[in-house]
């Protein structure tokens, strides 16, 4: 089969590799429909994370279930799953609490941009469809699998309520799910900090009700004109630099939550200024699990579209140039059909 491997910072290749097969009686192995490129997967290209070489690409996936493990009871060969990109049993104390993403068990999906994936702890992982779904619903259900569940846990973890002000801070393509997630949940007001101007569109198309376009200081003070100098009820932190953290303390109104899913990178915080912010933080690995079944509900019943967020489609074949369009910002994600 085809696979994605990277072999160096800018050195992602497709290559002929083994098929997967099980591992452990809870594994199952599937036949992509569709996979993508994750922001996260940039880290690595850019040479900015230390990296196993080569290392298999790709965490986001969706497909059909080709072989099961002997343990596995809730999915069968030929149906149509879509899975976290953790891995989790959904039955430890911390998957029960909600927390998938902390599971005892957890496991971090690799090997996606490829024509089939394993996918260990299926019982726990995945949801599988009625049915086969229609085609043009396939980028939105991919979506599910992490852009879209991280966005909705921002937006869950920020405690975004009905009537609220929220401010996504990040209009890559996580931040452009957490507007379309604050407004689900029923923000009146979402506030996207963009300065792109095909971002802003589409995070306008997802229901952002204001753009800031201004960054740092300038930023903030943007942000608290626009909420009479109090500041957001929530905040969605979807970029993960001190930066984009410092800001996203400066505009939360005291009382109020900062969600936050951006992977920290070189992020530091004063303990005397978070003691008197007075805001709560809860981030970390979106618990993806949690949100499938209703974000699946949604996309089917065609109520969102977060697959949109897709600006870019490719074959599989030509991985590379999908990896250096989300390096060089011509695309916001793109996809890659199998
Ligand atoms: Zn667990």
């Amino acid at each position: 089969m085809l696979g994605t491997q990277l072999y160096a910072p800018g050195d992602v290749r497709i290559e002929e590799m083994p098929e997967p097969t099980l591992q452990k009686p809870t594994d199952v192995t599937i036949r992509l429909a569709a996979t993508c490129v994750c922001g996260s997967d940039l880290w690595p290209y850019r040479g900015l994370n230390k990296f196993e070489r080569p290392m298999h690409m790709g965490h986001e996936y969706c497909g059909t279930v080709v072989e099961v493990g002997s343990a596995v009871t809730s999915v069968k060969p030929g149906q149509f799953v879509v899975g976290s990109f953790c891995l989790s049993d959904n039955t430890c104390p911390h998957c029960r609490y909600g927390f998938q993403s902390s599971c005892v068990q957890r496991e971090f999906m690799t090997g996606a941009q490829s024509q089939f994936a394993r996918v260990p702890l299926a019982d726990g992982t995945l949801i599988a469809l009625d049915q086969q779904p229609d085609d043009d619903l396939i980028p939105s259900l991919l979506a599910a699998s992490d852009v879209l569940g991280t966005g909705w846990y921002a937006a869950v973890a920020a405690r975004v309520e009905p009537g609220c002000t929220a401010v996504v801070v990040g209009d890559g393509a996580v931040g452009l799910m957490g507007v379309l997630a604050a407004r689900q949940l029923g923000a009146a007001r979402v506030i996207t900090m963009s300065r792109h101007k095909a971002r802003q569109e589409l995070a306008l198309d997802y229901g952002a009700t204001d753009i800031v376009a201004e960054r740092g200081d300038d930023g903030v003070a943007k942000v608290k004109a626009l909420t009479d100098q109090i500041g957001a009820d929530a905040v969605l932190e979807c970029v993960g630099t001190n930066e984009s953290m410092q800001q996203a303390l400066a505009i939360a109104r005291p009382g109020s939550m900062i969600g936050y899913v951006g992977v920290p990178h070189g992020v530091q915080f004063d303990g005397g200024r978070l003691f008197y912010s007075q805001t709560g933080m809860l981030g970390g690995p979106a618990p993806v699990r949690r949100f499938l079944p209703k974000l699946i509900d949604l996309i089917l019943t065609r109520q969102i579209n977060p697959g949109k967020v897709f600006d870019l489609q490719l074959p599989l074949a030509d991985v590379a140039e999908g990896y250096k369009a989300m390096d060089e910002r011509r695309a916001i994600k793109a996809l890659l059909r199998v």
